[in-house]
Parts: structure tokens; C-alpha cells; sequence
């Protein structure tokens, strides 16, 4: 027996978690459009209530076994700790994307069946997980190129040498990325000979509309089965989302749907995303633009607790990275967010994914450096993805991406003692804590907040996002290592200390050292 679980299987172990007792089983949020139940769980009977999802794409298989993980040491009463279940009712869909995770792990079952042993298939998915370093490793190596030789074009262009500027031209086109689906990455040469037969006959019509994306789009290359983040009708559904760019320019006309549209990532580069397939695609430009059944399901649950006032929270779990997203900053202007809830929100998030990161670590011997960063980009990103409008819409949204080691479905799985575990163990811990101490995080994030008051303007500008993100850092940093310092029996009192401390300006510090 080996860690992945396919479909059947992490439905077993969901009964079995209901079956004894441990965790309340509610009514399903909705049935995809091929009839797989997306589940909903609760535990707890508090008033604020906590969302957690995983697996909204199908193949990031180690967020739903992630989910299901934190289900039962959470349902484990005495090791809840940190977490008052009087005080917070949380609410786990380990599956949001089922059809997703059906086909992803039907392609998996073919080279890792359920009966191989562990130590078997942990080296098939570090063999996995090696083909994908060496996709990067070639596209890394490309871009090096291409760079290179821009500058040898710029020169040659100066000098005005016409032979030599023809040359270098031709030079750059092979340093492009690779797009032709006949030349398999190789992590696609893994699972080329595994095609939709491997969907089991019982869901035939998921088994069947994959094949007919497979054969309608003759451009999608063999061996992505196992990365199917999409749902059977190969609309990924983190892409589904109205304010989506792709979307926008192909409604207005403005792209033509059949145009090429190709993920600047090189690893995925052989695959055409403006149709439906396994990866990006957000709508159907043959059947048009609507919410796909795995969306309207969590935004129906997100919108029904921020109505009732009880909406705290909601991790939102995907498969690798090891980093965790900030929001974006710029709302779509028919949301009519104004700029104090704007921020507030910013900084709400900001301060609570601060905790979080700070119990994270990709490598159990060195947890300072191996922290996950909090990836903050642009300051002022603009909402594209369905999760980006909640993010705008609903306070403390925090994404982790799971997974130091890169490689869905399988590359998690191809460390279990130096990967598999430290992420379970530090990402466990990680939400205990984060949610254990959000309360001291309000506070850090309000006192942010009147920080900042005089330096919002109407515009929000970069420059300032950043300048606060790195003061909340250090106020998070400062508090939580305190925190650390003091124990739990004096937090209130070091919390107290840290916020008249944050809110104190320069010269009260100055006299404070004198
Ligand atoms: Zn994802």
C-alpha cells in the first residue's frame, strides 16, 4: 500500500471519518456536472465560522490528502489545541474539484497501482518529480539564452551588421519556447501510454467527455491525464471567473477562440489553453461563458456566512509551491469596495498569513530558512481568478500553496520522510497557530491600520503597499517571537506591550531609549 489515494479510496477514508463520529458529514454543496457529490464537513459549534478547502484543482491530490489529514487531528479533541471548537465551527470540502481528482488519479492508478509498495512508488514519484526539475532546468536555460542573446542583437543592430542581426534572429527563435505537442515534456513521456480508458467505465460520463476534449482538440499532447486541474468538462475552475482576461477579450471579440493561448510557465508550454483541456482553460468558447458547478458551490458557502455575519476565515489549499499568495489590491469597480475596507482587508490578510507562514518549513532541520514566503507581487494586482474576487469580497482568505518539492499530482510523494512530512507536520501546526492567535492578528493588522490612515489616497500605489507590508512584517515577526519567548500564559499581556509598541512613532522610541 502506497500514500496516493485515488478517488474511491479518499471517499472511504471520508465515511470512515463520519462513521466514527469524529466529524459531522452535511448535505453535499452541489453535484458536478457529471454527478460526483462535491462533500461538505463540519466540526465544531462555534460562532465563527472557518472555510477550508482543497483539491479546487483535480490534480493537486496532496491538498485534498492535506485536508483530510488536518480532519482528523482536528476532530481529535485533545489535539485541538489552540483551536476552540465552542468558539469556531469549520467547514472542510478536502475535494471541491471531485471530477478533477477522479481523472487525475485514474492516470496515476496505471503506474502506481493501489497494491505497490511504498518504497516503490515514493521512487516513481521522485522520478516524477526529477522529469519536472528538468523541464525547468530546460526552459530556465532558454530564457538564459534568449536573454543573452537580445543583448548580442542589440549590439548587432547598433553596428548596423544585417548578416549578423539574421543570425541572431533565427538563434532567438529556438531559444522560444517549445509549443509543439508533438515534443512531450518530460514529465509528460511518463504517462503518454495512459489514455481515458483509465477513468473507470462506472463514471462514463466523465470517461466519456474526456474523450471527446481528447479527440475535439487533437493540439492537447499525450501524458496530462495525471494534471487534469480542470473538471470533466476541462474548465479549470480556480480560471472560471468573469473577470479572467481570456475570457474578457474572447466575449468582446477581441481574441478569436481559435487563437493559441499557452501558459508562459515552459513546463506547460505544449499546451494550448483557450479550449477546454487539463490546465487554464476558464470557460467553453463553444458553450459560452457560466460558473461551473465546483465554483458556484464555494462561493454559494463563502456568500451564505458572510451574509449570517459569521465568516472568519477561509484557507484556501493548493498543491506545490510552498509559499502562500496576498490578495490582490484592486477590486472590480461594480463591487463598489471602498479603500478603508479595501485595506482593511489587505492588512487582515496580510497579518493572519504572517502567522501562518511563521510555523511553516520545507526542511525540518532548518525551519527559519525554510519558512514559506508570503508571495505579495504587485501591490495593486488586479482580480483575474474566481478565488481573487472572494479574496475581495471576504475578509482573511488565505492560498498556501502546499508542497516544497514541485510535481503534481505525485512530486509531493517522492520524499515522504524529507517532503511528505514536513508539510503535513508544519502546515498542521501552521493552521492551529494561525488560527489559534487570528485574534491577536486582528489586533497587530487594526493597529496597521491606523498606522497607515493618512498615507491612503484615493490611488492605491504600490510603493506604499510594499512599505506596509514590510512594516506589518515586522510587527507580526515581533509579536509572534515574543509570543514565542513568553507562552501562552502571558499573551494577552505581551500582545498589549506589542501593539502599544507598534502604534508608537518615531520620537516616543527615541525617548523610550534615552
Ligand atoms: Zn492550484
Amino acid at each position: 500500500m502506497n500514500k496516493i489515494m485515488d478517488y474511491e479510496q479518499a471517499e472511504q477514508r471520508l465515511e470512515q471519518m463520519v462513521a466514527q463520529g469524529r466529524i459531522n458529514q452535511e448535505e453535499d454543496l452541489e453535484t458536478t456536472t457529471y454527478g460526483l457529490p462535491i462533500h461538505h464537513y463540519t466540526i465544531g459549534n462555534g460562532s465563527k465560522e472557518i472555510v477550508v478547502t482543497g483539491a479546487t484543482h483535480g490534480c493537486e491530490i496532496i491538498s485534498a490528502d492535506f485536508v483530510m489529514n488536518l480532519m482528523e487531528q482536528l476532530s481529535k479533541r485533545e489535539n485541538a489545541d489552540g483551536i476552540n471548537l465552542s468558539e469556531y465551527k469549520i467547514h472542510f470540502i478536502p475535494i471541491l474539484n471531485p471530477e478533477g481528482y477522479l481523472i487525475s488519479t485514474s492516470a496515476i492508478r496505471q503506474i502506481i497501482p493501489r497494491d505497490m509498495p511504498s518504497e516503490e512508488a515514493e521512487k516513481m514519484c521522485k522520478e516524477y518529480y526529477m522529469r519536472y526539475i528538468s523541464d525547468d532546468a530546460e526552459a530556465i536555460k532558454r530564457n538564459r539564452e534568449n536573454a543573452e542573446l537580445r543583448k548580442e542583437l542589440a549590439k548587432a543592430e547598433e553596428e548596423g551588421n544585417g548578416e549578423e542581426i539574421n543570425r541572431i534572429q533565427q538563434r532567438i527563435q529556438e531559444t522560444l519556447p517549445d509549443r509543439d505537442p508533438e515534443h512531450l515534456k518530460h514529465f509528460q513521456e511518463m504517462f503518454k501510454g495512459v489514455d481515458y480508458t483509465c477513468i473507470p467505465e462506472k463514471y462514463s460520463g466523465i470517461r466519456e467527455r474526456v474523450r471527446e476534449i481528447l479527440t475535439q482538440y487533437p493540439d492537447i499532447p499525450k501524458g496530462i491525464l495525471q494534471i487534469w486541474s480542470a473538471n470533466a468538462n476541462g474548465i479549470d475552475p480556480q480560471a472560471n471567473s468573469e473577470y479572467n482576461d481570456v475570457i474578457t477579450r474572447i466575449l468582446s471579440g477581441e481574441l478569436d477562440p481559435n487563437d493559441q493561448v499557452f501558459k508562459n510557465n515552459l513546463r506547460y508550454s505544449n499546451i494550448n489553453s483557450i479550449h477546454p483541456g487539463p490546465i487554464n482553460c476558464g470557460f467553453d468558447p463553444e458553450r459560452g461563458f457560466k460558473i461551473e458547478p465546483e465554483i458556484s458551490a464555494i462561493a454559494g458557502l463563502l456568500q451564505e456566512l458572510s451574509e449570517k455575519g459569521t465568516l472568519h476565515s477561509y484557507f484556501n489549499y493548493h498543491g506545490t509551491g510552498g509559499v502562500l499568495y496576498q490578495r490582490p489590491m484592486d477590486a472590480p469597480k461594480e463591487l463598489s469596495i471602498n479603500l478603508n475596507e479595501m485595506w482593511t482587508r489587505t492588512l487582515q490578510n496580510f497579518s493572519l498569513s504572517q502567522f501562518y507562514a511563521r510555523r511553516t518549513y520545507k526542511n525540518a532541520n532548518d525551519r527559519v530558512h525554510t519558512r514559506y514566503r508570503i508571495l505579495t507581487g504587485k501591490g495593486s494586482g488586479k482580480v483575474t481568478s474566481s478565488n481573487d474576487l472572494f479574496r475581495v469580497k471576504y475578509p482573511r482568505d488565505i492560498l498556501v500553496e502546499l508542497s516544497g518539492m514541485g510535481g503534481n499530482p505525485i512530486g509531493p510523494y517522492g520524499d515522504l520522510q524529507g517532503n511528505y512530512k514536513n508539510l503535513m507536520d508544519s502546515n498542521l501546526e501552521a493552521f492551529r497557530f494561525a488560527v489559534g492567535y487570528s485574534d491577536v492578528s486582528e489586533k497587530i493588522s487594526k493597529a496597521s491600520y491606523k498606522m497607515i490612515q493618512d498615507k491612503i489616497k484615493d490611488e492605491v500605489s504600490e510603493d506604499i503597499v510594499d512599505e506596509i507590508y514590510g512594516i506589518m512584517g515586522t510587527a507580526s515577526k515581533m509579536l509572534t517571537s515574543w509570543l514565542e519567548k513568553f507562552g501562552t500564559k502571558t499573551r494577552w499581556q505581551v500582545m498589549e506591550e506589542g501593539i502599544k509598541r507598534v502604534n508608537r512613532n518615531e520620537t516616543d522610541r527615541d525617548e523610550e531609549e534615552r
